[in-house]
């Protein structure tokens, strides 16, 4: 189904990420209505209508899928019965699958090693008494993380010499977990992608990203690594949305590390299917942002280039450093968005800041 100008986008959540989904909606001549159970977010504001309610609302959702022409979702945590409600109403796009593959940390790993990527060592640790033999061979140090709703190192700890492994474990809510192998990488990067409705696809260029206390502060592009790994990276994530038949925007998040001989090495972590925080850069850096890549793909339309228009620096504001919004907005080479409310909190981001800067031409 292909939307006309005029229809109507449902996006389930109202965080940052929907805020800008929504107003690159509103640009391409399409209306958004979003769902969530908050009653004061970010993505209201931009929105023409909101359904306030429980994402297990049943009635609630109907009428929703009644209002809308189709759904999208903000963040990977929404509960999968409530998209295969609205998918027995309305297409949602990417659908229930990506979903159920990207919230489960362990059948996220699974399926990427199906599909012959690499991923950090893993192994499934169902209870308690699974984390000693599992450790026995992964080895230290290691990653213990819950299954699902982790996120910026929530829901994660190390295990090194000495650790306390009861302790760990109850101290991460004692449900399943997944063990994964510490990964000594060089640098973590990122590719979002995006594919169409007929299953065509581009790539924006690779994102160098830096991470403060585990929440990503800055991403540069072009990455700092060797020749040929961007590319591999490209064709991996085109690998991961092709097999999962995805319709829409989603990152991988990868490690880039070294084998054996010293080569550059890409690990997938993560797939977000979604719209992702090291792509902001796209609004100001390139031809077609990746919220309005996202719009297009699940309204049935033609993506846009991905093509940047120079070198790219970006950062996220994180609590105190939204408060110097003002002198940001004063330089005039950078572009500043914040999403909502100034009232910084401790470890919450309130905005990005993107500097373009004119590349060389090739080979200067
Ligand atoms: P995640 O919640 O899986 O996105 O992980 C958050 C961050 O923790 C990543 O961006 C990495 O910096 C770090 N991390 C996660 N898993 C591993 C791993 N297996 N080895 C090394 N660092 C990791």
């Amino acid at each position: 189904m292909i939307l006309a100008p005029g229809a109507t986008i449902g996006i389930l959540g109202s965080g940052q990420l929907g805020r800008m989904l929504a107003m690159a909606a509103l640009k391409l001549g399409l209306r958004c209505h979003i769902y969530a159970p908050e009653s004061d977010a970010p993505a209201y504001d931009a929105a023409s209508e909101r359904t306030v309610a429980g994402f297990d609302d049943e009635a609630a959702l109907a009428r929703f899928a009644e209002a809308v022409d189709v759904v999208t979702y903000e963040f990977e945590n929404v509960p999968i019965g409530c998209v295969e409600f609205l998918e027995s109403r309305k297409p949602v796009r990417p659908g229930a699958r990506a979903l159920a593959v990207t919230q489960d940390r362990f059948a996220e790993k699974t399926f990427l090693s199906g599909l012959g990527l690499a991923t950090a060592p893993f192994r499934a640790v169902p209870d308690a008494a699974a984390l000693a033999p599992a450790l026995a061979e992964i080895g230290r140090p290691a990653v213990l993380k819950t299954l699902r709703l982790g996120y910026d190192g929530k829901g994660q700890a190390m295990i090194r010499e000495g650790s306390d492994l009861p302790a760990l474990h109850r101290s991460l809510g004692g449900g399943p977990m997944i063990l994964e192998g510490f990964v000594a990488f060089d640098c973590e990067a990122s590719v979002v992608v995006a594919r169409s409705l007929e299953g065509a696809m581009v790539a924006y260029d690779l994102c160098e990203n830096e991470h403060d206390r585990h929440i990503l502060a800055r991403t540069h592009v072009p990455a700092r690594v060797a020749p040929g790994v961007e590319a591999a990276a490209k064709a991996l994530a085109a690998k991961a949305v092709e097999a999962l038949d995805y319709v829409g925007v989603l990152a991988v998040e990868l490690f880039v590390a070294r084998d054996a001989t010293g080569g550059a090495r890409l690990l997938v972590n993560e797939l977000a299917p979604r719209v992702h925080n090291s792509g902001h850069w796209t609004i100001e850096g390139a031809q077609t942002s990746q919220f309005e890549q996202h719009i297009r793909a699940i309204a049935g339309w033609p993506l846009g280039s991905p093509a940047r228009r120079g070198r790219i620096e970006m950062s996220n504001l994180i609590g105190d450093e939204a408060d110097e919004w003002r002198d940001i907005l004063a330089q005039p080479d950078v572009s500043l968005h914040l999403y909502g409310k100034l009232e910084t909190r401790p470890g919450r981001k309130m905005g990005h800041v993107t500097r373009v800067f004119a590349e060389p031409p090739h080979g200067g």
